[in-house]
């Protein structure tokens, strides 16, 4: 399942948090990402340390993620 949710938009700051859930556990948590990170990663969840597929995409000013899982299950 997709989430996708901005927590914080700092103003001045460079880093973006984003509230995600883990689409394996369900857990809720922070994921920081630096200014220029965009197009899809690769992260470990936290908590089950299943692979994340974060996709970063820009619109309209805003920064979204989507996070679905990696190992296409
Ligand atoms: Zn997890």
């Amino acid at each position: 399942m997709t989430l996708v949710q901005r927590l914080v938009a700092a103003k001045g700051a460079m880093d973006d948090e984003f509230a995600v859930e883990c689409p394996y556990c369900g857990e809720q948590t922070t994921l920081y990402l630096e200014a220029d990170v965009q197009g899809t990663l690769i992260q470990d969840c936290e908590v089950c340390c299943n692979p994340w597929r974060v996709e970063v995409w820009w619109e309209d000013g805003e920064r979204y993620v989507a996070v679905t899982r990696g190992d296409g299950s």
